[in-house]
């Protein structure tokens, strides 16, 4: 008899506020007990990721366009321990040596020079051996933080970080769901950073300005990479911390840095801007397009020089010396 009066004046929520479709996503468990929340976990994690390279890695410490307050900074360096392995001085070395050298074979990693496929598929391998030459290191890591967390955790326990990453996947999900969810969130840079950006941002898009290597800008919305997809942009103003230049183009980053300087958490430093028009950016791409043309009529003349050769040699070959 207790228990019907208890069960009467249990409080339910009125069901016009409480459709089933809230209670059932107000139920989190779906985010580690399914595929699909699984993968938005990845997706979400992934995307923090490439917004703690942007803005930390890539705009504040290569090229001092922002500058992050240690509140922002420090939660972004031990999220980029746990979820890459890459430390500061390692990443800014090799980013700034590609400024300084790019689409030359002293650039780390240009596809010009490489190759687009090289690049895409393995371009984490292309940075990991730039970033293993301590000649680099010395040059390029100047600016970086030498506190005693970077000294004794970050940079000789690399991949600790990604292996704490794995014990905690393996304890939220199951051990095979877990084990996906970490190799998503580990290969997401070397996937969308050292292969997408590096490789198709030198190789496939639209350009704004003509500059002296091949960047472009992949697609105008840098959503999903935090504006890095505007390659072209920021290879025209590298120290801006700004990188969309166009009305119609997002950069996502530019819009976490506008959030952080809100409560108080950035400064801009600089910001870069000449208002491309249409005008400007087809005559970019056409002076492009005919570089690009010249380009496969030489090797296209080369190969047949080649080819030319090669039947001399055969013909000589079966006539005979004496011939
Ligand atoms: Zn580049
Ligand atoms: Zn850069």
């Amino acid at each position: 008899m207790n228990f019907h009066r208890s069960n009467r004046i249990r409080y339910s929520p009125p069901r016009s506020i409480c459709p089933a479709i809230i209670n059932q996503y107000m139920n989190l468990s779906f985010l580690t007990h399914t595929w699909y929340g699984a993968l938005l976990i990845v997706v979400v994690t992934g995307h923090l990721t490439i917004m703690c390279t942007s803005l930390y890695l890539h705009r504040a410490m290569t090229h001092s366009g922002v500058r992050l307050h240690p509140l922002a900074s420090w939660p972004m360096r031990w999220w980029l321990w746990i979820f890459t392995g890459m430390n500061t001085r390692e990443w800014v070395s090799v980013h700034r040596k590609h400024h300084a050298f790019v689409e030359t074979d002293q650039d780390p990693h240009s596809p010009v020079i490489y190759g687009w496929a090289q690049i895409l598929f393995l371009g984490v391998k292309y940075y990991r051996n730039a970033a293993a030459d301590p000649e680099t290191i010395e040059k390029y890591s100047k600016g970086c933080p030498d506190d005693v967390i970077e000294r004794k955790l970050f940079i000789p326990h690399k991949f600790l970080g990604p292996i704490i990453l794995l014990l905690i996947d393996l304890v939220i999900f199951s051990p095979i769901l877990g084990f996906f969810v970490w190799a998503g969130q580990v290969l997401w840079v070397p996937f969308w950073a050292a292969g997408i950006v590096n490789g198709l941002g030198h190789t496939i898009g639209y350009r704004n300005y003509k500059v002296k290597d091949a960047s472009r800008n992949i697609i105008p919305f840098g959503m999903l990479l935090s504006g890095e997809e505007l390659h072209n942009n920021h290879h025209k103003f590298p120290s801006s911390s700004r990188f969309s230049q166009r009305w119609f183009e997002v950069d996502m980053g530019w819009w976490y840095i506008q959030l952080l300087r809100l409560v108080g958490l950035a400064k801009v430093e600089i910001v870069q801007h000449a208002a491309p028009n249409f005008k400007h950016a087809a005559l970019a791409a056409k002076e492009n397009a005919i570089e690009r043309v010249h380009e496969a009529a030489v090797a296209a003349k080369e190969a047949a020089s080649q080819a030319k050769t090669a039947v001399h040699v055969v013909t000589n070959a079966k006539l005979g010396p004496e011939y």
